[in-house]
C-alpha cells in the first residue's frame, strides 16, 4: 500500500499556463486572504503551450477593426459550432486582457514607431489584429506571468502532477490526487475550488506539436469525474508542422504568420495546390482547409520525398524573413534548413483540441466545485480555432476564473479516503507487476492508429477500426509492466499519460462515428458536405459513452 500526504488549500489550480497562472493571479489580487495551491506537471513556468505560442494573440485595438468582426471571423472559422456566448466573452475581453498583459504584468509586444501596438496578418481574419513579440510571443507572456505569480506567493508544486479528481457523497468536486514525479510520493488535496487548466494538448497523433508535458489529462480527469465533454471530435491539425526526420523537431509548428506574410505552399510536383482548395484565399485559408488541402496531396501522391508538402517564403527576401520571423528561421536553421531562401518540408500536426469540458460564462462546469479555463474547455471555437484565438482564451478565461473564485469560493467539502487509495492504486498498479509489456511500443501504435483512423480524413469504417484498436491498445496497457523505482519513473509518466491519451482518443473517435457531416477540422470521406439541417449541433459525451445531440444556441449569429 502506498501511503499519502494530505494538505488543504482554497483554490487548486493544475495547470500553470496562461489560465492557470491568469487565474492564480487574480484570485490573489481579487482575495489576497486566499490560499492557492499551482500544481504544474513540468518545470514552472517552462512547461504547457502558452510558453510555445509563436505568431500572437488576437485582440481588437485598432479603430478600424471591431469586436463584432473579430466575433464574425470566429464564428465563421468555426462553422457556426461555437457556443456564441464564450466566443463573445473572447473577442470583447481580450483587448482588456492584452492591456492588463503590458501595463499591469510587463509583457512588451511589438510596436510601431509611433508607438502603437503592432498587429500582424493571420490567416482567416477580416483584419490584422494579431499582437505579438516577434514570433515567440509565449515567451514574453509567459515570463512575465511567472514573475507575477512568484510575487504573490502561491504554494508552486512542479514536476507533480494531478491523476484524479476528489468527489465528496454527492458528486461535488473537493480536490485531487498528485503525484510528485520526482520522489514518486502521492498527495491528497482537499480543495474549495479546483481549476483545470492543463492545456488539453493532442499528442496522441504520429506528427503533433503541443508540449511533451501535455497528455490530455485534464480532459481525461474531467471525464472520469462525470463532467460532460463537448465537441471532442473537433482536433485541430497545423498545416506547417516542421518534418525533421526522426528528431523530436517534427511537428513543431512553423508559425501561420508565415502564411499571413504571404508564404506559398507547393506539392512534392511544385504545384501551388491551395488554388485547388480555396482559390480565393490561398495559403490565407483558415487551419482546417489548409492541413487538409496538404494531406489530400500527400495521399494522393503528390508529396514530398518525406511524406509533406514544402512552404516557401524566399520570395519575401531573405533580410525580410529574417527580420521578422528570426525563431522560426532559427529553428529551421538548427535542423539544417535555410527558411530565409529555400523551401521547407512540412506536414500537418496535430496541435489543438477544440472540444473539451462544458462550461458556462463563469467557467463552471456542470460539477460544484470544478472550473474550467483554457484548452481543457470547450465550446470557445466551434469546430476550428482561428491562429491567434488560442492565448487569448487561456488568458482571458484565466481571468475570469480567478475573479469568479475571488468573488465566491465554494464550502469545504469531505475527501474520502477510500477514493484516494484506489486513485493511487490505479496509478502504481504496473509497479506491482513483474512481467508484461513495455509502454513505449503501446504509444507508438496508438500514435500511427490515431494518425490513420481518425486524423485529418476520417470515414465511417476506420473511426470503428479506431475504436476497436484503442480498446485493444487499453487491453495491453492494463497488462504492462513497470520497473518500481519512484524517482523520476519516466516509464510511470508514460503509463498514466497512456491512459489518459487513450480514453480521450476513444472520446475523440466515437464523437467523430457520431458526426456525419464534415465540418471545419472535422472531415467525414464519407459524409463530405456541412449538414445544417441535421448537425448544426453540437456532440456531448456523458458517462459511458454516451453520446447526445443538441442545437447549436445562434443567439448572435445565424449562418447565411
Ligand atoms: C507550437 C504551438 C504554437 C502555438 N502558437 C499559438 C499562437 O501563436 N497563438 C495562439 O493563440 N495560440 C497558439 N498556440 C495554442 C496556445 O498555446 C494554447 O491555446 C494555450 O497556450 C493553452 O493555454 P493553457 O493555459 O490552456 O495550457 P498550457 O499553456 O498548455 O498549460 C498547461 C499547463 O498544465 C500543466 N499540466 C499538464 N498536465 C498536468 C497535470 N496532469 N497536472 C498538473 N499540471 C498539468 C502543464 O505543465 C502546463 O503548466 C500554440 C500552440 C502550440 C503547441
Amino acid at each position: 500500500m502506498y501511503t499519502y500526504e494530505t494538505f488543504e488549500t482554497d483554490f487548486l489550480i493544475l495547470g500553470g499556463g496562461g489560465a492557470g497562472l491568469l487565474a492564480a493571479i487574480h484570485a490573489h489580487d481579487g482575495a489576497p486572504s486566499l490560499d492557492i495551491t499551482v500544481v504544474v506537471k513540468a518545470l514552472f513556468g517552462k512547461g504547457g503551450c502558452t510558453r510555445l505560442v509563436q505568431g500572437g494573440y488576437n485582440a481588437v485595438l485598432d479603430a478600424k477593426d471591431s469586436i463584432e468582426r473579430h466575433f464574425e471571423d470566429t464564428i465563421t472559422a468555426g462553422s457556426f459550432l461555437n457556443d456564441q456566448e464564450l466566443a463573445w466573452i473572447l473577442v470583447s475581453r481580450a483587448p482588456d486582457v492584452i492591456l492588463e498583459l503590458e501595463d499591469k504584468h510587463g509583457c512588451y509586444f511589438d510596436r510601431h514607431p509611433d508607438g502603437r501596438i503592432h498587429q500582424k496578418a493571420f490567416a482567416g481574419q477580416s483584419f490584422d489584429r494579431t499582437v505579438h513579440k516577434g514570433d515567440l510571443t509565449g515567451i514574453e507572456i509567459m515570463n512575465r506571468l511567472v514573475e507575477q505569480t512568484f510575487k504573490r506567493s502561491p504554494r508552486i508544486l512542479e514536476d507533480h502532477r494531478a491523476l484524479d479528481l476528489l468527489l465528496d457523497d454527492e458528486g461535488r468536486v473537493c480536490g485531487a490526487v498528485l503525484l510528485d514525479m520526482r520522489t514518486g510520493k502521492f498527495a491528497a488535496v482537499s480543495a474549495r475550488a479546483t481549476l483545470l487548466a492543463t492545456g488539453g494538448g493532442p499528442n496522441m497523433y504520429k506528427i503533433h506539436a503541443a508540449a511533451a508535458d501535455k497528455a490530455c489529462d485534464g480532459i481525461a480527469i474531467a471525464y472520469r469525474a462525470g463532467a460532460e465533454l463537448m465537441d471532442m471530435e473537433m482536433v485541430q491539425f497545423h498545416p506547417t508542422g516542421l518534418l525533421a526526420a526522426d528528431s523530436r523537431m517534427t511537428g513543431t509548428v512553423l508559425e501561420e504568420g508565415l502564411r499571413g506574410a504571404g508564404g506559398r505552399l507547393f506539392n512534392g510536383k511544385g504545384e501551388r495546390f491551395m488554388e485547388k482548395y480555396d482559390p480565393e484565399r490561398l495559403e490565407r485559408s483558415t487551419r482546417d482547409i489548409v492541413a487538409r488541402g496538404s494531406y489530400l496531396e500527400i495521399q494522393a501522391g503528390r508529396g514530398s520525398l518525406n511524406n509533406g508538402v514544402f512552404i516557401d517564403v524566399s520570395h519575401l527576401g531573405a533580410a525580410f524573413v529574417e527580420k521578422n520571423f528570426p525563431g522560426m528561421v532559427k529553428r529551421c536553421r538548427d535542423m539544417g534548413f535555410d527558411l530565409a531562401r529555400k523551401p521547407v518540408e512540412v506536414s500537418p500536426t496535430a496541435h489543438f483540441i477544440m472540444g473539451g469540458v462544458k462550461i458556462d460564462g463563469a467557467t463552471r462546469s456542470q460539477l460544484e466545485g470544478l472550473y474550467v479555463a483554457g484548452e481543457d474547455a470547450g465550446g470557445v471555437h466551434g469546430a476550428n480555432r482561428l491562429g491567434g484565438n488560442g492565448v487569448a482564451e487561456s488568458t482571458v478565461f484565466g481571468c475570469i476564473a480567478g475573479d469568479v473564485i475571488a468573488q465566491s469560493l465554494p464550502p469545504r467539502r469531505t475527501i474520502r479516503a477510500a477514493q484516494v487509495e484506489s486513485i493511487i492504486d490505479r496509478a502504481a498498479a504496473p509497479m506491482k507487476r513483474e512481467k508484461g509489456e513495455k509502454v513505449f511500443d503501446i504509444k507508438s501504435e496508438m500514435r500511427a492508429l490515431m494518425w490513420e483512423k481518425a486524423g485529418l480524413v476520417r470515414n465511417g469504417a476506420d473511426l470503428r477500426a479506431a475504436i476497436s484498436g484503442i480498446d485493444a491498445l487499453a487491453d495491453r496497457l492494463n497488462q504492462a509492466s513497470i520497473a518500481p523505482f519512484l524517482n523520476y519513473n519516466m516509464e510511470w509518466t508514460e503509463f498514466i499519460n497512456l491512459q489518459n491519451f487513450l480514453l480521450v482518443s476513444r472520446l475523440v473517435a466515437i464523437s467523430a462515428l457520431a458526426r456525419e457531416d464534415s465540418r471545419g477540422s472535422h472531415f467525414r470521406s464519407d459524409f463530405p458536405r456541412a449538414d445544417n439541417e441535421k448537425f448544426l449541433q453540437n456532440v456531448y459525451i456523458g458517462p459511458d459513452f454516451r453520446v447526445t445531440f443538441r442545437p447549436v444556441r445562434l443567439n448572435r449569429m445565424k449562418p447565411s
